[in-house]
């Protein structure tokens, strides 16, 4: 998913910022010779190629000249199997790590290392995904107060909400993240109160499928701490409790998805939409980030990247 958003355009580099007028300059930060797109910090840049001639001979051999990294990526779709993608995927993204420790003023990692962790950790994902595949792995609660990722090739929606009485207002919280923690997009939403805990959870949960259909994702395990709400989700028949229309309305848009796994987490694995829906209360109008994470949970969700990472 991180070649999602690169394939978007939607990762901070300078050329971005610069078109945004947030800097004054596009050059790479790091070769300083040409403007840093996307497609050039992960894959023409000198510091780039450096990590790609450690891997397999074949990802090497791969096209130059793409005019951005779209156009590089579906030469490679129609070019590998998965195994190449993947690795290619989950070298990129080390590869745009190792950009931001740099420019946050850390260290220049080594080629050789930027590639051997991105192997380790692509293994690491493959064994959970060899695991007994299917409904039991995804909808069985998960019981830690640690977030975990969502397999290889699924994106995990996390959703909660939070009454404020003092502002009569409920805040919903929705952050999208891939298998490697990489956050994708996260959106606000402020609402008119709603006395009901579970009422105002049923409906945040109709808004994170909402949200994750226009984002345009196809596998999805979404994820919330409202145990009532979840077990209503996955039953058979119609729900006639206060939530009821909501939780139809979630069941319907589910079809639409290829993958759609609804599953209880404990407060502490949802903790960054859990912030998210409280500071959305604090919002004047419903925010969505794509480039950035929301500042109000930037700590969280650098700490559960880097949890099970490490
Ligand atoms: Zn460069």
């Amino acid at each position: 998913m991180f070649v999602w958003r690169a394939c978007h355009n939607l990762l901070p580099t300078r050329a971005n910022l610069f078109k945004r007028k947030v800097i004054n300059s596009p050059l790479c930060p790091i070769c300083n010779l040409v403007e840093e797109s996307v497609e050039h910090i992960i894959w023409s840049c000198p510091s780039a190629t450096d990590v790609w001639c450690c891997g397999p001979i074949k990802l090497q051999k791969s096209t130059c000249g793409a005019k951005d990294f779209a156009m590089l990526f579906e030469e490679m779709l129609g070019r590998y199997e998965m195994p190449e993608l993947e690795l290619f995927a989950v070298v990129a993204k080390r590869v745009w790590m190792r950009r931001n420790n740099v420019v946050h003023g850390g260290d220049f990692e080594d080629p050789t290392q930027v590639f051997s962790i991105a192997a380790a950790g692509l293994e690491h994902f493959q064994r959970i995904n060899a695991q007994p595949l299917g409904i039991n792995r995804e909808i069985q609660p998960i019981q830690t107060t640690n977030w975990q990722p969502p397999p290889v090739d699924m994106v995990k929606v996390n959703w909660d909400a939070a009454i404020a009485q003092r502002n009569s207002c409920v805040g919903i919280g929705i952050i999208a993240r891939d298998a490697t923690g990489q956050f994708l997009a996260a959106c606000g939403i402020k609402t008119k109160i709603i006395e009901d805990p579970t009422v105002a959870e049923a409906y945040a949960a109709l808004h994170a499928v909402l949200f994750a259909k226009k984002m345009g994702f196809e596998n999805v395990m979404f994820e919330g701490d409202a145990l009532a709400v979840v077990k209503a989700i996955n039953a058979d028949g119609i729900c006639e409790s206060s939530y009821g229309h909501f939780v139809e309305d979630v069941k319907s848009f589910r079809r639409e998805f290829t993958r759609a796994s609804f599953i209880h987490v404990l407060r502490g694995a949802n903790s960054a939409a859990h912030t998210l829906a409280k500071e959305a209360c604090t919002h004047v109008t419903n925010i969505h980030w794509w480039h950035y994470i929301p500042p109000c949970i930037g700590d969280i969700v650098r700490k559960e990247e880097t949890t099970f990472l490490s």
